[in-house]
């Protein structure tokens, strides 16, 4: 969708992101910010399976994207001490595809499979003896002929990453010996990681500056590295490149970021639903043919950090605003919440 990649608070990987991610990536445990449980539960799996001289159990991480999954992936083979293979699901077409990618692996090699929920039912059929008994299954000859062959594959540890986890087939999901969550970061966690991000580009910065920043990134660390990006281009064009609370406000500001880190398309979608439904409740694709968004990036961008704020809630009728959403548009809330009465948290990756 052109809209996507001119949007500064898209939390999905662009082009510009390429280049930065690689430069500003932690590459071990005690550099990676926030994400506290999923850490030391990760420490001790990976010392004990570093004392067993065994590989890893597979690990499923799922979470909304620029969180950090890529990244705890790569992490998980440094301190493993092992090579890691990257790929993604849209990316592995035929089962033999993934055939050639298994029997290509080395003993304790991580396998990192990103949007794993998007491998078709063949691809994932491969998978399934794999992980379990580290088997590949192969047909020779055709017809009547035909049997089966069982190729070992070296012991191999298979990271997925999913947006959420509800969209995983049950049997890919119950073969994870270990999922973690990854949770929105604190804007003191994200601070923690624009002034290393500032350090390492060479920033001249001040905490105001900082925080300013982190405030606006959406809980997310690569939307706030792609934030401190912007604002250094304006600190050095508008100022004396150093990063201050104004400098980061006002270059903020200029880019449609306002102080919450919405955009203009999170204020369009809470627009639509307190303009043209009295708050809602509003079905998904509703939503979607009102503000002209994608239905998906809606449910997996926008809502997730519309919900962490407490603008937008669930219901089994849909979604509604709350009064906090009709606050920060500048607009009266009714008296009568709508949905009061029914609001419901759905589980994640329960469908609307
Ligand atoms: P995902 O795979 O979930 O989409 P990534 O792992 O690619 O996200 O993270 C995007 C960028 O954000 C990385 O390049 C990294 O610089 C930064 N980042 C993510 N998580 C952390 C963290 N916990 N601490 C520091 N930087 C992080």
């Amino acid at each position: 969708m052109p809209q996507m990649d001119d949007r500064l608070v898209m939390t999905g990987l662009r082009r510009e992101d390429e280049e930065l991610d690689a430069s500003l990536r932690p590459r071990h445990l005690k550099e990676y910010v926030g994400q506290e449980k999923v850490k030391s539960s990760l420490q001790i799996y990976i010392s004990a399976a570093l004392k067993r001289h065994d590989a890893l159990d597979h690990i499923l991480l799922y979470g909304p994207p620029g969180l950090g999954k890529t990244t705890l992936a790569c992490i998980v083979a440094a301190e493993m001490g092992q090579n890691i293979r990257v790929t993604s699901g849209p990316a592995i077409e035929r089962p033999g595809d993934l055939a050639s990618i298994l029997t290509n692996l080395n003993q304790g090699d991580i396998l990192f499979i990103d949007e794993i929920h998007r491998l078709s039912r063949a691809v994932e059929e491969v998978l399934y003896p794999a992980m379990e008994d580290y088997a590949l299954d192969i047909m020779i000859g055709k017809g009547p002929t035909a049997r089966s062959m069982r190729l070992d594959l070296p012991k191999f540890t298979l990271v997925g990453a999913t947006t959420r986890a509800g969209r995983l087939s049950a049997p890919l999901r119950d073969r994870f010996g270990i999922v973690f969550r990854l949770e929105m970061y604190s804007p003191e966690e994200l601070a923690k990681i624009v002034s290393r991000s500032a350090g390492i580009l060479g920033m001249p910065f001040d905490e105001g500056g900082i925080m300013e920043i982190a405030r606006r990134s959406r809980g997310t660390p690569r939307i706030a590295n792609r934030l401190l990006k912007r604002v250094r281009d304006y600190a050095q064009v508008r100022a004396d490149g150093h990063i201050t609370a104004e400098v980061a406000r006002d270059s903020l500001n200029m880019q449609d970021v306002d102080a919450l880190g919405l955009d203009r398309v999170d204020r369009a979608v809470l627009s639509a639903m307190i303009e043209k439904f009295g708050g809602g409740p509003v079905g998904l694709d509703t939503l979607a043919a009102v503000t002209g968004e994608d239905a998906v990036t809606i449910e997996d961008v926008y809502e997730p950090y519309l919900m962490q704020l407490g603008f937008i809630m669930r219901t089994p009728r849909g979604r509604v605003c709350t009064k906090l959403a009709y606050e920060h548009l500048g607009k009266t809330p009714p008296a009568v919440m709508p949905g009061a009465e029914q609001i419901s948290l759905l589980d994640e990756g329960e469908q609307s």
